[in-house]
């Protein structure tokens, strides 16, 4: 008797501690250890998070959580998804429009004369050099169309148009690589580089790529190296909130560009991200000052990985002034690409090509306007289709 009270006791106090163990097993899926991905966390590749990282946070594979204070990114106010970049061209080609009452419509007016006289040709190149396109390529351009209409005879208007759309994609390069390099290689992260003078577009151009890479799967850092204005570190900060992406500061006006480029590059690395896009500082003060601190800027990022892409940012408004730049600029860090912001607010869409054979490099995207997917990789077709109208 004594043993069977002793047993029932003893299957009691089994049952008991058993049901205990069942209970805390339940709770613990709910309570995420460093090593387990939160339940709630999307792919790391997925288009833009619902909830994208915040600063310091672990990038959804496992990395234990990180805090350094450089890092800012409060919670993302991504509204709505991205448009992808493929095709962003065409969907915005009405912003275009101003061009389209440019010179294009202009140009096929002047081509469609009967009988084209040497005043006539005069008027058609000059229509070419004043949509800033440059002396030399309007001169090419016509005399191509000079021989083109001799050798064909007197042609239509459909035909002339046709004649002006070909030769003015050549002029434009349809054969350059424009493709972006922006993807990460082993364990580190591509590096952008954004350089160009103040107002361009800059800080804004790093915000919209940021967002189209995001939407295409990538996982960005963004790094606010143009220490000089408070005021475009926290424009940078506002845009990383925007998007999704955690952005690496200074908390200091005025600290050394290239410290917080290498901090934004190691809190890349760290972060496992796919792209790091560094902002810098476009004060156009000597070629020299631009020259060291984009050079020391550069050469930091390259103690810890490649700089992929130098991206080049130049309003397209300001016409010869914007070429001055470009060539400073390009005297001061090799120029992989051309981000031709504003192309909605000018007629002279012709700078495109004036710019690419000043550096002998493609203009690699355009601003279209000031939305956050107002930004499209340059396409020539769709750029001179939408130019003749
Ligand atoms: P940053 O000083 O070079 O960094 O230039 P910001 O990014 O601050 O841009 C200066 C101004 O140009 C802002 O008002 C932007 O909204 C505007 N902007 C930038 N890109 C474009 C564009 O493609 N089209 C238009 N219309 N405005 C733009």
């Amino acid at each position: 008797m004594e043993y069977l009270i002793i047993v029932i006791v003893l299957v009691v106090l089994v049952l008991i501690a058993g049901g205990a163990m069942l209970v805390r097993s339940r709770r613990r899926p709910g309570r995420a250890r460093g090593t387990e991905p939160p339940p709630a966390a999307p792919p790391p590749a997925a288009p833009p998070p619902a909830q994208p990282p915040r600063p310091g946070e672990g990038d959804g594979a496992g990395q234990p959580d990180l805090l350094i204070p450089t890092v800012t990114g409060p919670p993302a106010e991504v509204a709505e998804a991205p448009q992808p970049l493929a095709g962003r061209m065409t969907r915005l080609r009405g912003r275009l429009a101003r061009s389209q009452t440019g010179f294009g419509s202009v140009l096929l007016g002047l081509l469609s004369r009967d009988g084209l006289d040497d005043q006539g040709w005069e008027e058609i190149e000059d229509t070419l050099v004043g949509a800033d396109i440059g002396a030399a390529p309007a001169a090419q351009l016509v005399s191509e169309l000079r021989t083109q209409v001799r050798v064909g005879g007197a042609r239509g208007s459909g035909e002339v148009r046709a004649l002006l759309r070909q030769d003015l994609i050549e002029q434009v390069g349809a054969d350059l690589d424009r493709s972006l390099h922006v993807a990460r290689h082993g364990d580190r992260p591509a590096v952008v580089l954004m350089v160009g003078v103040n107002g361009t577009g800059k800080t804004s151009t790093c915000g919209k790529l940021a967002r189209a890479l995001i939407g295409e799967g990538h996982t960005v850092l963004l790094g606010a190296a143009d220490t000089f204005r408070a005021a475009a570190t926290d424009q940078l900060e506002t845009w990383g909130r925007r998007v999704g992406a955690p952005v690496v500061r200074s908390d200091r006006e005025g600290a050394d560009p290239a410290s917080v480029a290498f901090d934004a590059v190691r809190q890349g690395i760290d972060d496992r991200a796919d792209t790091v896009i560094v902002d810098t500082a476009g004060r156009l003060h000597t070629k020299t000052g631009l020259m060291d601190e984009l050079g020391k800027i550069k050469r930091v990022i390259e103690r810890q990985a490649t700089v992929d892409e130098v991206l080049l940012v130049l309003d397209a408004t300001t016409g010869q002034n914007g070429l001055r730049q470009a060539r400073v600029f390009a005297e001061a860090v090799d120029i992989t690409g051309i981000v031709l912001t504003k192309l909605d607010g000018t007629a002279k869409g012709g700078i495109v090509v004036a710019v690419q054979r000043e550096l002998g490099v493609p203009v690699k995207l355009v601003g279209l306007g000031e939305g956050p997917d107002d930004l499209a990789p340059f396409e020539p077709a769709t750029f001179v289709d939408a130019i003749l109208g």
